[in-house]
């Protein structure tokens, strides 16, 4: 357990629903791995993104891989944004605000992120849905003023719900990719993009990377992992998934070794309120405009970090027998259930880490 100490410490503080670990190897001997660099940054997605080399590269090469990453997070989080608009640039919330008015000239990065989501859309037969933010700013809204001032919290009302829920159809978004602009049809429609935004960036970033001819390296942007390759032995991080019961006295479930691809956890213990001794959390289900009630978290390990996230909230969303029929239809998909009381399911490939 001596190897990458401090840096697991420091990783376990920054997680929301996972934590890489220090991992013994079957013999107890740790096998000579080159110094852990880490480097981590305050202003993305609203979260901690960490940087993890262990790699044995220099602290100038290091430097510029986290810079080259730091800039690319800092394009998707100002595109992306649905809640302030930056200077020179047509955002999110431009797309949004102009809802029903007229189209908007976006980056081309932006238009293949909405194509994006439309696939996923088909793809989780409209779990995962980003035209969704009239319903979730209900949600949203509610949560806000619910934790702030908890004596008032208050449900967001059925007729609210559903007079919201008419103007979710994701056709409504229309992608001109000739003219590059976006425009939603419907004047009370709303994109948020919380459920797909974080790990498309982290794929993004990822990409980048390995295009700089780095291996071994982790990225972890709130909880979403990406790992780049192995450590020198070959071996994966063993990463922990996080128990949403927090008061089992086990800090995880179960831990999975993970190289050259990436985990993402969906949750219902960390952003919550609480109206009448009821928690109610952060994922609605599409088919109820309630918060999904299957399972209280649920895991994806697959390479891609956007297709993780995407189906870590798509999977939330539905029955297991639903998921796992979801799953074997897109193939390389692995994933850890959690449920209400605690029973815990993984599927076979999931690997575990030895000794
Ligand atoms: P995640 O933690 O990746 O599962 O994403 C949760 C976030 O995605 C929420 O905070 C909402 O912004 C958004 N969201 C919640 N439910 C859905 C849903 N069914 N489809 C699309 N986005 C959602
Ligand atoms: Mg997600």
């Amino acid at each position: 357990m001596r190897v990458l100490r401090s840096v697991s410490l420091l990783v376990c503080a920054c997680l929301i629903a996972g934590a890489l670990l220090s991992c013994a190897s079957p013999s107890g001997k740790e096998p000579q791995e080159p110094k852990t660099q880490a480097k981590s940054y305050y202003e993305y997605f609203d979260t901690v993104s960490t940087v993890l080399s262990y790699a044995g590269d220099s602290a100038d090469t290091f430097y510029a891989n986290c810079d080259a990453v730091s800039e690319i997070l800092q394009e998707y989080h100002r595109l992306l944004d649905i809640y302030y608009e930056h200077t020179g640039i047509n955002n999110l919330k431009t797309v949004n605000r102009n809802a029903g008015v007229a189209p908007v000239k976006v980056d081309r990065k932006l238009i293949d992120f909405l194509l994006y989501a439309k696939e996923i859309y088909a793809l989780t037969n409209g779990a995962t849905n980003i035209a969704m933010g009239s319903v979730l700013k209900l949600w949203h809204d509610a949560r806000e003023k619910g934790i702030d001032d908890p004596q008032h919290a208050y449900l967001p009302s059925d007729s609210d719900l559903a007079e919201a829920a008419k103007h979710t159809d994701i056709n409504s978004l229309v992608i001109d990719e000739a003219a590059g602009t976006v425009f939603l049809t419907d004047p009370l429609m709303r994109l948020d993009v919380g459920a797909i935004g974080k790990g498309y960036a982290t794929e993004r970033a990822a990409e980048l990377l390995i295009a700089r001819g780095v291996s071994a390296y982790v990225l972890n942007i709130g909880g979403n992992i990406r790992a780049i390759g192995a450590k020198t032995s070959g071996r994966g991080w063993s990463t922990g998934i996080t128990n949403p019961d927090k008061t089992a006295g086990k800090e995880f479930v179960c831990t999975v070794e993970i190289k050259d691809t990436s985990l993402v956890t969906s949750g219902d213990y960390e952003r919550y309120f609480v109206v009448g001794g009821v928690r109610y959390h952060h994922i609605i289900d599409p088919k109820t405009n309630q918060p999904a009630a299957y399972f209280s978290s649920v895991s994806v390990q697959t390479k891609d970090g956007g297709l993780a996230d995407a189906l870590s909230t798509a999977l939330f969303c539905m029955s297991y027998e639903e998921g796992l029929a979801l799953i074997n239809g897109i193939g390389g998909v692995e994933v850890v259930w959690v449920g209400k009381d605690g029973t815990v399911k993984l599927t076979n490939g999931i690997t575990r880490p030895e000794g």
